[in-house]
């Protein structure tokens, strides 16, 4: 396997998203987007209680791109204008295609607040296309159990192929454009390869623990935590050198203008301002407050 070079190695610095702390791996000073994705959070781990729950985003819009969950702690209630309401549990992915328009809501089951624990996950803006940016809504939840994994040599690692292809094991998320998405877990010590088409720009991302890629650059929390690849290999390899969780994501880059406002991603500022007023007019459906 001809082995990808490294591009840009990136922090994962905290930012306020109103009253929400979160890392943001992308956009950074250093990397403005890894075309076709658009935007990383990373939320948590947060101690959620009835006295402290600092995660509850209530009804808002999206157009223009798919905004997609893989919780990795916790139990979060989604609902939507489609009219879907569901419970993603830990491991759980939820893929939403906003197209032309969709409103969501997301925070954690009150059961879970009741409770008490920890909430912890992803947000990935993945973008689409200007050909699929009008197409219709829809939401894709997959539980964590349902995924096809591949299990490396020394057994210590385990690759969910949540999205594309993976030694012939496939996604089970149906994807508008070709794209990869695997949750790699990592027992100390544990060694894989992970392969990938040469026609897609890559990126590895750091959620927990500290591992080798490629024999040499070293990712670690509170250090560099995420990697992107030069489009000029066949892949990576890496060693674990703790307990290690990671997030792979490739993808054929669109090479399109992108304007983003708020919670819109578009080719052009007069896309952005069509998207706010349809919003506005009631285009992108309904979804109460509870
Ligand atoms: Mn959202």
């Amino acid at each position: 396997m001809k082995k990808n070079t490294i591009k840009n190695i990136g922090t994962s610095d905290f930012v306020n998203m109103g009253p929400i702390r979160l890392r943001q791996p992308l956009p950074t000073r250093q990397i403005d987007m890894i075309d076709p994705f658009v935007l990383l959070h990373h939320y948590g781990p947060y101690e959620i209680s009835e006295t402290h729950n600092p995660f509850d985003l209530g009804p808002h819009p999206h157009r223009g791109f798919e905004p997609v969950t893989f919780l990795v702690q916790g139990e979060q209630l989604h609902r939507d204008s489609l009219g879907n309401e569901s419970v993603v549990k830990a491991g759980d992915v939820q893929w939403t295609t906003a197209g032309r328009g969709i409103i969501h809501a997301e925070k954690p089951t009150n059961e879970f607040v009741k409770k008490g624990g920890i909430i912890e996950g992803i947000q990935l803006w993945l973008n689409l296309p200007a050909s699929k940016k009008m197409i219709s809504a829809n939401y894709q939840h997959e539980k964590h159990e349902d995924f096809h994994k591949v299990i490396s040599e020394d057994k210590k690692v385990v690759t969910k192929v949540i999205a594309g292809t993976l030694d012939n094991k496939h996604g089970r998320i149906v994807t508008q454009t070709p794209v990869n998405a695997f949750m790699i877990d990592a027992k100390s010590g544990g060694t894989e390869n992970i392969s990938f088409p040469d026609t897609h720009q890559g990126l590895l991302y750091l959620l927990k623990g500290k591992v080798r890629i490629n024999e040499n650059e070293m990712l670690e929390l509170d250090g560099p935590q995420l990697i992107q690849f030069n489009q000029d290999g066949e892949g990576f390899t890496l060693k674990a050198e703790a307990d290690s969780l990671m997030l792979f994501l490739s993808g054929a880059p669109f090479n399109e203008p992108v304007a983003t406002y708020g919670p819109y991603v578009m080719n052009t500022q007069t896309e952005i301002m069509e998207a706010m007023r349809d919003y506005q007019m009631g285009k992108m459906g309904f979804l109460p407050v509870n």
